[in-house]
């Protein structure tokens, strides 16, 4: 009797044993490298300005688990995911992975749809609370193209990211929803043309203490080196336009970028911002990388003004992709 009870007891531990759930780590889909674009032609006559890297600043890590590779010169420390670990990390939605965290340790999220080789590079909420609309637009794309794969076109892959700044977005429409968890004006943090002494209109914000100083910042800047995108907007309100990202000698490479979309939304383009002097700026520092980008201004600061803005993102996919004439 006693071998025929320790046989049903061996029998049930083997099946107990085989109804346990495998804990597999996320599959992150690749990306593959966009084609590298052509480089800007230096002009000797200009003198070229300073662009710095954020390597030049140490880079805290984050979680590395969404994370393929670093930029040059970058090192993370790879974080190996654990049961444990990724038993107790909230679930996250469908196509989305962690970009990295805020100055108060909010993730910041970004969703991948597509699988082309050319990155468009979306990005809404840098200046979040205070210009919510941003976040709501970005979060309706996802939406969008999540329901309407199609619109995604093929060569394309879109990565959309709807808050920079998490910290910022919770305090709302007041001076403060603009700055992260320290403080900082993160579209002045960044590595074109930084200065301590920044503005917003005629108040003076804090740019934090050196260029790439800010978690957000150096989490949107590994991702633009881990995804080279050939070409990024960044949407703000309400000043409406489309403003070019210029931190090239003799002009940079975002003119384009900036006529295509403000005709397909119709919002004016062609003039640079300058309703007062602005430093650090995120698209500057990426036109210096020789990537097109651009920041889109909203008109109001309720309306997402998604139907103009969606046909922007449309006629910006046809033109990376040679479907729409570039030389206009
Ligand atoms: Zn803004």
């Amino acid at each position: 009797m006693q071998t025929w009870y320790a046989v049903v007891i061996v029998m049930i531990l083997v099946s107990v044993a085989a109804c346990q759930p495998t804990i597999v780590p996320t599959a992150t889909a690749t990306v593959p490298p966009a084609t590298p674009l052509a480089q800007a032609s230096p002009r000797p006559t200009q003198t070229p300005r300073p662009i710095l890297q954020p390597t030049d600043t140490p880079l805290i890590p984050t979680i590395g688990a969404n994370r393929r590779f670093a930029p040059t010169g970058v090192t993370l420390i790879p974080i190996i995911p654990t049961p444990v670990l990724l038993a107790a990390a909230p679930a996250l939605p469908p196509q989305a992975f962690r970009v990295g965290q805020s100055a108060a340790g909010r993730d910041i999220l970004g969703w991948r749809i597509g699988t082309g080789e050319r990155v468009l590079l979306l990005v809404g909420g840098i200046h979040a609370g205070y210009e919510a609309n941003t976040v709501m637009l970005v979060r309706e794309l996802i939406d969008h193209f999540q329901r309407a794969p199609a619109d995604v076109l093929p060569g394309i892959t879109l990565i959309l990211v709807p808050v920079a700044n998490p910290d910022g977005l919770e305090r709302g429409r007041v001076a403060e929803g603009r700055f992260n968890g320290n403080g900082v004006d993160l579209n002045r943090n960044w590595g074109c043309e930084w200065s301590a002494e920044a503005y917003w209109k005629s108040n003076r914000v804090n740019p934090g203490s050196q260029p790439f100083s800010e978690p957000e910042t150096r989490a949107l800047a590994a991702l633009v080196g881990e995804v080279r995108p050939a070409a990024a907007v960044f949407y703000h309100s309400a000043a409406h336009g489309v403003f070019a990202g210029d931190c090239q000698p003799g002009g940079g490479v975002s003119g384009t970028l900036a006529a295509v979309l403000g005709e397909a939304a119709g919002y004016p383009y062609g003039e640079p911002f300058s309703a007062y002097q602005v430093s650090g700026t995120a698209p500057n520092w990426l036109d210096g990388q020789g990537i097109p980008a651009v920041d889109v201004e909203l008109t109001g600061t309720r309306d997402s003004e998604f139907i103009p803005n969606l046909r922007g993102v449309m006629a910006v996919q046809r033109w990376l992709t040679g479907g729409l004439d570039a030389g206009r």
